[in-house]
């Protein structure tokens, strides 16, 4: 008796699951997949901002144009309504930027600054290199040998599929010009975070500490000028670099979060929040990061809105202002829709490349556990499973995520993501169009059963 009791509330509860969604709603959800997948469009978007609009370093000019082209390509692609919202900030500018090793073996070498180093004295900066094979051990140093130096960290990314070697290597980019300035060091060289061996170096935002009185000028080396410098040290001879970068923090500048939305039938007030970024590091075109995430969730709106009946909830696309040198328009964002935000039922970012995506995680409450368990059914034609309920929702969701916003993360491969990020070889022919499709099929479903159930 006790089994069978067993076996029919098992029953129940996966008849339950099975209906998450009624049939017309799964159907129209499995043809908006598919139509993404017969080509949906969206690899012509990032054609058309990498080619019309190119670089466009936050508060820059390239970022205007995009602001521009954000709000022309929204409209013909047919939303309901399209606006833009300030966003402030100093911006941040790069002029030129040279290094070469001086002494024992003279070469140039391939470098870039950090976003908001410090310039160097218009003649440059030579010194004497000491290298630390991480941030800790710079950290740890207590001997007083940095002082006067340029610091080198030399720690390598590993490559995953998650980008699981981002996290322990970026902290000496973001934080390594504290570390190297608290040791009295006259500047900061990094390897690039990165997995290419390609002589493209990475550039990437450092966070200087507002305590720190010294700011000192960062910059990276791309992967195979790093491994030269270590073996110039490896001679153990003195080893002197010169540096110059000619590059300003500047004026506070004004640039948009750019807005669109697909009206909800029923509960227009209820938003499902998709997201990307639409400012990029000057060096490339910014295909991956982040114009594919903005013609990902752009055009999978896109497909929503050109139902014949739009879903019961709203849709909403942000693409946000100056993602790159610490959030700025998500926290705009934010902060303007603080109250809003309690009818924002969940939020998605699209900002790691275009690889396939191969998981659905999430951090939401339980009430909303059967519909994303729903939503993978449909996405599982996709090669894509359920992962687990602690994720992330990407890096413009997280102050909305800091105030309780549910998230969903649509994990991409990003094996090769790194090869590419930040550097000036983040460009077009990098994204693959059928993988785009696959993400657009993907991102689809989830906006539109998230907006029905
Ligand atoms: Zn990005």
């Amino acid at each position: 008796m006790k089994l069978s009791a067993l076996f029919l509330a098992c029953g129940m509860a996966a008849s339950g699951l099975a209906q998450a969604f009624d049939e017309p709603t799964r159907t129209t959800a499995a043809e908006l997949r598919d139509q993404a997948l017969r080509g949906s469009g969206a690899y012509d978007t990032i054609a058309s901002l990498t080619t019309e609009v190119g670089p466009r370093l936050a508060g820059s000019e390239g970022d205007k144009k995009a602001v521009a082209w954000a709000v022309k390509m929204l409209k013909a692609k047919g939303f309901d309504r399209v606006w833009t919202e300030p966003v402030r900030f100093p911006a941040w500018t790069r002029s030129q930027e040279s290094a070469e090793i001086l002494a024992p073996f003279p070469q140039k070498l391939a470098i870039t600054a950090l976003g908001h180093s410090e310039g160097t004295p218009a003649g440059g900066i030579a010194a004497e290199v000491v290298r630390y094979e991480s941030l800790e051990a710079l950290q740890a140093d207590t001997s007083g040998r940095a002082k006067g130096k340029i610091v080198f960290i030399d720690r390598r990314m590993e490559r995953a599929r998650d980008g699981g070697g981002y996290g322990p290597v970026v902290a000496a980019r973001t934080k390594g010009v504290n570390a190297a300035a608290d040791k009295g060091a006259l500047a900061l060289v990094i390897r690039s975070v990165g997995t290419d061996s390609d002589r493209f170096p990475h550039t990437g935002v450092s966070h200087y500490d507002e305590k720190q009185t010294t700011r000192i000028p960062a910059a990276a080396l791309s992967n195979p000028d790093a491994d030269l410098l270590a073996r110039v040290l490896g001679y153990g001879k003195p080893t002197r670099l010169k540096l110059k970068l000619d590059v300003a923090n500047g004026p506070e500048v004004e640039t948009a979060n750019v807005i669109a939305e697909i009206r909800g039938r029923e509960k227009p007030e209820e938003v499902v929040l998709l997201g990307a970024h639409l400012d990029s590091w000057d060096l490339g075109t910014g295909a991956l990061d982040d114009g594919a995430g903005v013609a990902i969730v752009s055009q999978a709106g896109a497909l929503i809105g050109a139902l014949p009946q739009a879903p019961k909830r709203t849709i909403r696309v942000v693409l946000f202002a100056n993602e790159e040198t610490g959030l700025v328009g998500a926290k705009a964002y934010n902060s303007l829709h603080k109250d809003e935000l309690k009818h924002h039922i969940i939020g998605a970012e699209s900002d790691f490349g275009a690889g396939p995506i191969y998981r659905l995680s999430s951090t939401v409450p339980d009430a909303l556990l059967p519909a994303l368990d729903g939503i993978v059914k449909e996405l599982a034609p996709l090669g894509i499973s359920r992962g687990d309920n602690t994720s992330s929702g990407g890096p413009d969701m997280r102050p909305m995520q800091g105030d309780g916003m549910p998230v969903a993360e649509l994990a991409q491969d990003g094996t090769d993501y790194f090869d590419f990020h930040h550097t000036a070889n983040d460009t077009l022919d990098k994204v693959n169009p059928k993988h785009l499709d696959q993400n657009v099929a993907a991102y689809v479903v989830f906006a539109y059963l998230m907006a029905q159930h």
